[in-house]
């Protein structure tokens, strides 16, 4: 990502970390731009010529206008996975393994990957990063739990995985969570999937709701953006130089 914001500004382009969009501004029809805040700024609007949505879907009905019921419609009826993940930092190796799928309903969580069975540990100062992952609905209780209580509940089966694990190997852990981690994809999907062009002109759309019959993954999202960029561009009649 940061090779990629690099580019962005070797271009001419500008690339804002931390910036919160409150409101996608919209003139007669059209999108003229964002009320943003900057960090450490005061709320403000920037003028763009077209706007791309990237964020879940039900942020994006916070951010837009009111749009056609239609539209609209497929964009609250989608339901998401929540994601919680745990990672942590060992002073040696939990496995030699880098990905490992659970399916077993008495383990907590789903994956254990070790990123550092892939990765060389050098670049983590010779410490073994291990990442614990499960996916439950939003309104769980699992998703409302704090670091401290998903650490008390996932470690203990960390020795099933390697019985001579001792919690004493860890020597910091990480609690993330994140709500819209993965839509649910019913049947008929297909057929209420939003367009990347919405209704209003000039916004465009482009989340993990729309990949199908994939599931949602980086390079998807890398190919859509693409998508969506080259069909912005066709919009604006501009001639497409690189995108
Ligand atoms: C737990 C987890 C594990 C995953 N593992 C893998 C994997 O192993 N391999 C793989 O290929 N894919 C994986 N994915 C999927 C991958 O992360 C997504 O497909 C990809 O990140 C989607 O890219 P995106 O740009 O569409 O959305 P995101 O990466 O979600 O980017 C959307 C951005 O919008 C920002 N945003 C939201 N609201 C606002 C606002 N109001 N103002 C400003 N910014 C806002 C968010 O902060 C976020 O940075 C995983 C996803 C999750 C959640």
């Amino acid at each position: 990502f940061d090779v990629l914001g690099e580019r962005v500004v070797q271009q001419g382009g500008n690339v804002h970390l931390s910036a919160g969009v409150r409101q996608i501004v919209v003139e007669e029809g059209t999108a003229t731009g964002l009320e943003v805040e900057l960090p450490g700024g005061e709320p403000e609007t920037q003028n763009y010529d077209a706007v791309i949505a990237t964020t879940p879907s039900y942020v994006f009905t916070r951010l837009a206008p009111p749009l056609p019921q239609e539209y609209m419609d497929k964009l609250v009826n989608v339901r998401y996975l929540s994601a919680v993940l745990v990672i942590l930092v060992l002073d040696r190796p939990l496995s030699s393994k880098y990905w490992m799928s659970i399916a077993e309903p008495d383990v907590p969580f789903v994956a254990v990957i070790e990123h550092t069975n892939m990765i060389d540990k050098a670049l983590y100062g010779g410490r073994h990063i291990v990442y614990l992952s499960n996916y439950p609905n939003p309104a769980s209780e699992m998703y409302q739990k704090s670091g401290e209580a998903l650490m008390e509940e996932f470690i203990p089966h960390l020795r099933k995985i390697n019985p001579d694990f001792d919690p004493s190997w860890i020597l910091e852990y990480h609690h993330h969570k994140v709500d819209g981690a993965q839509p649910i994809i019913g049947v008929n999907y297909s057929e209420s999937i939003p367009s990347h062009r919405t209704p209003i002109k000039n916004l465009y759309l482009a989340n993990t709701t729309q990949i199908y019959p994939e599931d949602r993954g980086t390079n998807y999202s890398v190919r859509m953006g693409r998508r969506v960029a080259e069909m912005l561009v066709a919009d604006s009649g501009h001639p497409n130089t690189d995108c």
